[in-house]
């Protein structure tokens, strides 16, 4: 089979030379294990950061290594009482086209309402940081505004359609016309603002007229920093991502005496320390796709090659909903 491994850490921007594809031989299946042909790959802004050794939340990836990542697929063969030929798992096998994992660190999932890349997104770990964020760090309520920030993207788009699903005001910011008329026309957030159109600080008051309750952080930089200065008091603030700077230096924050000036609330988080929330958070996030409650757009490069290129894509904004890899 083939796979990605780390060839290189990058410094600054990631490049294609990161990478290597390579040809190696899966492991003879043992009890307790199962075998799965990859369908997806997940691709996934925290890659990044596993890819430098700079200490952080978790280790970093080893070098020739498969790149680490979340895959959905169909199992193969079995030596696990759980699993049978042709089930549909979720699990953590990599940039690869196939793998054996433990029957324990694989989900079985059900194709029969939600498609199978779904539980990448929506329905899955960007899905549960959203889902997360709002109900235990956020808590937002009806009629207060929610700001959230790469709005079209998978965690955003899931955030503030659930603010919406509750009766919050929910406003969106992106990058670009498009994205954001498709956070507010086929996502329904009631305004979504261009953070390249030049006049951010500007069109997110206008945006937000009562102020903000309640923020999700995903950009960082300057687009953090004018949502920092729309807060209300006792406001609450989720970080979740800082993405404009994983690639450098991250833009300075000029806004830092709002926290203090109005009493406001902010953690950061990393959903996969939160588990036990994840049997609830997964099944109103699959119920809520499945009625059509919940609506995501998907991003799907061709093939396991074109990983490195659609990864580099992620990081500067041209991926448009969940960024996967379809495997052939
Ligand atoms: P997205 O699908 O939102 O894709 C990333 C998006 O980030 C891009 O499309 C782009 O949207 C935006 N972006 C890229 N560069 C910049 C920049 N310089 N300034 C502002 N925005 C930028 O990814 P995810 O939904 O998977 O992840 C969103 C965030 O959530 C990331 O920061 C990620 O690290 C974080 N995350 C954190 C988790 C946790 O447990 N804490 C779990 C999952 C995700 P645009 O074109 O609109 O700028």
């Amino acid at each position: 089979f083939q796979r990605i491994v780390l060839a290189s850490r990058p410094r600054g921007e990631v490049k294609a030379e990161n990478f290597r594809l390579e040809s190696a031989i899966l492991p003879e299946l043992q009890d307790g294990e199962v075998c799965v042909r990859n369908q997806f790959l997940s691709l996934d802004p925290y890659m990044r950061g596993r890819m430098s050794a700079a200490k952080s939340y978790a280790a970093s990836q080893e070098l020739d290594q498969t790149m680490i990542g979340g895959t959905a697929g169909r199992v193969t063969a079995s030596r696990h009482p759980d699993f049978a030929e042709g089930d549909a798992v979720v699990g953590l096998l990599g940039w690869a086209e196939a793998g054996v994992a433990r029957g324990d660190a694989l989900r079985k999932v059900d194709t029969g309402t939600i498609a199978l890349s779904a539980y990448l997104g929506v329905a899955g770990m960007p899905g549960m940081a959203a889902w997360y964020g709002l109900n235990h760090i956020m808590h937002a309520r009806e009629g207060e505004t929610v700001v959230v920030s790469a709005a079209s993207g998978a965690v955003g788009s899931v955030l503030g359609q659930l603010a919406k699903l509750r009766g919050c005001r929910a406003v969106g910011i992106a990058g670009g016309p498009e994205k954001c008329a498709h956070v507010v026309v086929e996502l329904g957030f009631d305004a979504c603002v261009d953070y390249k159109a030049g006049n951010l600080l500007a069109d997110l008051s206008a945006a937000t007229p009562d102020g903000v309750d309640a923020l999700f952080e995903n950009a960082g930089g300057a687009v953090f920093d004018a949502a920092l200065s729309r807060m209300n008091g006792f406001g609450r603030i989720a970080v979740c991502g800082l993405i404009s700077g994983y690639s450098g230096a991250p833009a300075p924050i000029h806004n830092i005496g709002a926290l203090l000036i109005k009493r406001i609330s902010l953690r950061g988080f990393i959903v996969t320390e939160h588990l036990e929330c994840w049997p609830q958070g997964l099944a109103e996030l699959a119920a809520l796709v499945a009625a059509g409650q919940l609506r995501y757009r998907e991003t799907v490069a061709p093939g396991l090659a074109s990983a490195p290129d659609a990864f580099i894509g992620l990081l500067k904004g041209q991926n448009f909903g969940k960024q996967l890899v379809r495997l052939m």
